[in-house]
């Protein structure tokens, strides 16, 4: 144990500067410490702030626009992001 007894003659030969190496190492246990607390704290706030939220996209038949799913207004097999597009699309269908 040769680190160990160079620990004890440091702190034989000089009190005061063992102390501070103590005092050192528990800074730096304590820095540690904190340092993980917090990651763990980040960790935890990112895997809840991150959450994906799955959507089903679907276009919609007259603009072309991507939308949500739970959004859409269903019409004769095609799906519209709104109101008046549904009704442009079957004005459309209509004339043609
Ligand atoms: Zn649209």
């Amino acid at each position: 144990m040769v680190h160990f007894n160079l620990f004890a003659k440091l702190i034989e030969g000089c009190p005061s500067m063992g102390i501070r190496f103590v005092f050192f190492i528990l800074v730096l246990l304590l820095i540690g410490w904190i340092m993980r607390f917090l990651l763990s704290q980040r960790k935890s706030a990112s895997s809840t702030q991150h959450k994906p939220t799955i959507r089903k996209m679907q276009q919609c038949a007259w603009c072309g626009v991507h939308f949500p799913l739970d959004e859409a207004l269903h019409e004769a097999g095609h799906v519209f992001c709104s109101q008046s597009h549904r009704q442009n699309w079957l004005q459309q269908n209509k004339d043609s």
